[in-house]
């Protein structure tokens, strides 16, 4: 490897997987194209910190979520070898902390090009729908990147939710798969690597499986080796995969190359019993999240937008063509929004839907249209 600098970093003084012992031909990563790394091992098998470490080998990375922890924070340590991080939260979110952050909603292909790690937390999050569907907007970023120089690495630690709930839900466990192969074999084309890890092989079809260019083995417990690659039981003694320590792994390669490897601990990594956010000093808000509309009901963002415009135009036909709901809903919404005024000072759906109408009562000229109007 050539290389001198990998972002900021020097190539020289980053951390390595070691390889201890080749077992068939010599396995080498080769650093300098867009991958796929696919980990196998039980909890507390050190998955985490092996993602970590294949990251820090990537110009830029955007790490998704962890466990509950928000060990992803980790990035933010000092010790850590990435200092220019942009932290990405959900959009009814607030967060106050001494790295700049962003809503999902906002975040652009830009921002994620003009930093050098990306990253979000189990915290930063209302709940985990929100979450997932901040993943999906995150990673969709990625397919407008026609043009790219260096490699992004997109840790996904517990790989199969983040991957599986990021495609529609609905739909059968056949396209889903066929989904996921495409979207993985497609990034690679944007200059996205991805290191995916599982705590057990069936996590992830055979495949998807099929697809990494490196799959590393850790400690896996009494778990058998997959139909693929059952054939490394002639060169690696299965007993192995029991008794592997936490820094320890096998690395199999696509072309088949098998090694003994290492790998050192990281001093920026997350120790048990540790609160992140407490060490780091940041601050989170979570805000009601807005109701959805449906058909039947206006949500509270389509109830801002009712406002907004009414104000604007002062014309609830206008209003009621533009949005396609009936003139009594407008007419019903905008009473509702003065009326929660007067009585509580702010409207509580546009509070919701974080509109800077909260607090203002809408001057109406139309007469008030009854539902039977
Ligand atoms: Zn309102």
């Amino acid at each position: 490897m050539s290389k001198k600098y990998v972002g900021s970093r020097e190539w020289s003084t980053l951390p390595k997987i070691k390889l201890e012992q080749p077992i068939r031909d010599i396995p080498v990563i080769e650093w300098d194209r867009p991958n796929t790394f696919l980990t196998l091992g039980l909890r507390n098998t050190g998955k985490s910190t092996l993602t970590e470490l294949l990251a820090v080998h990537h110009d830029k990375i955007v790490d998704l979520y962890g466990s509950k922890d928000n060990e992803n924070l980790c990035w933010c340590r000092d010790s850590s070898p990435i200092d220019d991080i942009l932290l990405v939260h959900g959009e009814n979110t607030e967060i106050d902390s001494s790295w700049p952050s962003i809503p999902v909603n906002e975040l652009s292909l830009k921002d994620i090009e003009s930093y050098e790690g990306i990253v979000t937390c189990n915290s930063f999050f209302s709940s985990d729908e929100v979450k997932y569907e901040a993943c999906t907007k995150i990673l969709n970023n990625l397919y407008e990147r026609f043009e790219w120089k260096k490699i992004i690495f997109v840790a996904m630690r517990e790989a199969i939710d983040i991957l599986y709930s990021r495609l529609n839900r609905g739909k059968g466990e056949k396209d889903i798969k066929i989904e996921t192969m495409t979207f993985q074999r497609q990034l690679r084309h944007f200059g996205v690597s991805f290191g995916l890890d599982l705590l057990k092989w069936t996590g992830l079809d055979k495949e998807i499986r099929l697809l990494a260019d490196y799959t590393i083995i850790k400690k896996v417990g009494w778990q058998e080796l997959p139909g693929e690659i059952a054939w490394i039981g002639s060169y690696v003694r299965p007993d192995t995969f029991r008794y592997l320590n936490k820094n320890e792994m096998i690395l199999l390669t696509s072309n088949g190359a098998i090694g003994y490897c290492t790998s050192p601990e990281l001093k920026w990594h997350k120790e048990e019993g540790v609160d992140l956010l407490k060490e780091l000093g940041i601050q989170i808000k979570h805000r009601e999240a807005p109701e959805k509309s449906t058909q039947q009901k206006v949500g509270d963002k389509e109830h801002a937008e009712i406002i907004k415009k009414y104000d604007d135009t002062q014309s609830m036909l206008v209003v009621s063509n533009e949005l396609s709901r009936s003139l009594s809903t407008i007419s019903f919404h905008v009473s509702y929004h003065n009326e929660q005024i007067e009585e509580l000072r702010y409207c509580p759906k546009c509070r919701r839907a974080q509109s800077v109408l909260e607090t203002t009562q809408i001057h109406t000229t139309d007469r008030p249209i009854s539902s039977d109007d």
